[in-house]
């Protein structure tokens, strides 16, 4: 297997296959569940096809605290199984299927009540530990007030009478979706971003395929397949409704996150601590920290969710009740919000609904994958492809996703070793090796190769110095970004991750993806514009009181997909 180039040629070469040949499965959605089950199902031997309306991960699956845990919190509801099965997924991915994408995370767990609460978090911890033999962490540790504030000197040290010190692991959750989905294409997945399911191809009640448009130019086309599988998370009851009424039904719950500098927080550990409903996390994620999450109903835009301003108040002043210098809004480099898809009419309070997903045939020839969470995904594919292999001819063979390492892992440990030679070789600094190894594994040979080509692609991106042109071109060239947005957004974090949300890097990377996407000087302006209109959207909706002026606000921006094929 080669790693594909996802390029304009391959976009141009997958549609073709798509529209010509009958498809075993058809994947609708490029988020990590539908990334997963392209990958599941094109590695049994199934010819595979996948589409995905706007970028691969541009709904949820860019939007997460970007941690593969098993949730510690899901202890308290004796949920064992689903913590045990969450941790392996956590190892397998540390080890084996992304250990380039996927690193240990310290949290502190402050303790604030008497004696037996170092007693019921210490057990849970243990346990936590144990479960799933997680034997690639370092284990807990109980910690004093003073060992713990030397851990976290940013603590106010009246905020905490003791800690326990664990481990989890966190990981970029866009750039592993869409390595999932360049997995897939290198196995021979078709995988196409703007394109967006309008409604299903019918034999009497069947599904056996789906009517599609290209939001690149407007154009649709039809793809036909033995079985179709929905995978669009909180948008799984519209794309049901195309066939009628189905059995699994969807509510979104919206959470946001801030972004801010490290230095704003002087710690040497994440922190996990305890709020009224749920638990808020501080993330340390390279040179910021990621403070999140709020957990609302949410009825509004399901494409761009809207982070108020009594959203990102709400989490200053939870994260200030415990930090000796408290946060203030000019901290705030980046907000994102994301919406969960959770499986509806459990329960009433959001942050009690299970993350179990379902899956079920909801039509003949349709099945339907919902609910479940990031570090799941895998488990959910196979479900997913297991049930619709039921309805295709012959036997179909086993998942063997479990010993599938994504495109960048192999050979990623040999790499990591030879750090010091590729930066000998190449002339970088062995830190931005170590950036690019960190973002792109073993395929950070392809990127050292284009900057021998062009040694000025290893030049910073003015505005966004922390990362080299070459990735810009890069994205496009290789990794299926199509607009402007995709690069800043989720190929790198440039929008979260600068105060000016990358403003000043747009027009940089634009004329860096230009030559590789076609785009003359009008395409670039329009890219830019459009990024710039969307920032400004953001920010006027994170002024606003409440939801649903957010949300106005929001709107204020169209999407570019949605203006290019118009
Ligand atoms: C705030 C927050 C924090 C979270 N933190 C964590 C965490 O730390 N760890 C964890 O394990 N989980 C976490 N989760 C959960 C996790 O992020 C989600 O469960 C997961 O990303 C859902 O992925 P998905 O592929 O099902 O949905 P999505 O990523 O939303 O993908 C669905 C895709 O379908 C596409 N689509 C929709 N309609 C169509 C159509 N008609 N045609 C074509 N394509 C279509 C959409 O554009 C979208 O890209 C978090 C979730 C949130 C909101």
């Amino acid at each position: 297997m080669r790693p594909v180039a996802m390029d304009p040629d391959y976009r141009r070469a997958a549609l073709t296959r798509m529209s010509a040949e009958t498809q075993n499965i058809l994947v609708i959605g490029g988020g990590v569940t539908g990334a997963g089950i392209a990958l599941d199902a094109v590695t049994r031997g199934l010819s595979t096809a996948l589409v995905e309306q706007r970028d691969l991960a541009s709904g949820t699956s860019s939007r997460s605290s970007k941690l593969l845990h098993g949730g510690l919190r899901y202890l308290e509801q004796y949920d064992f199984g689903l913590v045990r099965e969450a941790l392996r997924e956590r190892d397998l991915h540390l080890t084996t299927l992304a250990p380039h994408l996927a690193r240990p995370v310290s949290f502190l767990f402050p303790l604030t009540g008497a004696a037996w609460e170092r007693a019921y978090i210490g057990a849970g911890i243990a346990l936590y530990d144990t479960l799933g033999g997680a034997r690639n962490m370092p284990a807990h540790r109980h910690l004093t007030r003073t060992g713990a504030l030397r851990l976290v000197p940013a603590l106010r040290a009246d905020a905490l009478r003791g800690a326990i010190r664990y481990y989890d692991a966190q990981i970029d959750d866009a750039r592993h979706t869409m390595e999932i989905a360049r997995t897939a294409a290198s196995y021979g997945a078709s995988v196409a971003t703007s394109t967006r399911v309008a409604g299903f191809v019918r034999e009497g009640e069947r599904v056996v395929g789906a009517h599609i448009a290209d939001l690149e130019n407007g154009e649709t086309f039809t793809v036909r397949a033995h079985q179709v599988i929905n995978a669009t998370g909180v948008w799984t009851d519209d794309v049901q409704e195309l066939v009628g009424r189905g059995r699994i039904r969807v509510r979104a719950s919206k959470g946001i996150h801030l972004v801010v500098p490290r230095d704003r927080i002087i710690a040497d550990s994440g922190l996990i601590l305890r709020t009224a409903t749920s638990v808020l996390f501080v993330i340390p994620w390279g040179r910021h920290w990621i403070i999140g999450t709020t957990d609302t109903d949410w009825n509004l835009d399901l494409a761009h969710p809207a982070a108020s301003g009594k959203d990102i108040d709400y989490l200053l002043d939870e994260v200030n009740r415990v930090l000796r210098h408290p946060l203030t809004h000019e901290d705030v480099e980046g907000v994102y919000a994301g919406l969960r898809p959770l499986l509806s009419g459990e329960s009433d309070a959001t942050s009690t609904l299970s993350r179990e997903h379902a899956v079920a045939t909801t039509a003949p020839g349709l099945v339907t994958i919902a609910g479940g969470k990031y570090t799941t995904y895998r488990v959910m594919a196979e479900d997913a492809v297991d049930l619709a292999a039921r309805a295709l001819p012959g036997r179909v063979p086993d998942s063997v996703t479990d010993r599938t390492p994504l495109v960048g892992a192999i050979g990623y440990f040999a790499l990591q070793n030879r750090r010091h030679e590729l930066a000998a070789t190449s002339g970088l600094h062995v830190v931005r090796i170590e950036h690019l190894l960190g973002r792109y594994g073993a395929l950070t040979e392809e990127l050292l190769a284009m900057i021998a080509q062009d040694p000025t692609l290893g030049e910073p991106i003015p505005g966004a110095e922390d990362h080299l042109q070459v990735e810009a071109v890069y994205a496009a060239s290789h990794e299926g970004a199509l607009h402007l947005d995709d690069v800043l957004t989720r190929r790198t974090r440039i929008s979260i991750e600068t105060f000016d949300r990358g403003i000043a890097a747009a027009p940089h990377v634009a004329r860096l993806m230009a030559p590789v996407l076609g785009w003359d000087e009008e395409r670039i302006v329009r890219e830019v514009e459009h990024y710039e209109a969307r920032v400004a959207a953001e920010r006027e909706s994170q002024r606003q009181a409440d939801d649903l002026s957010a949300d106005a606000a929001r709107l204020g921006a169209p999407d570019v997909r949605t203006a290019v094929g118009s």
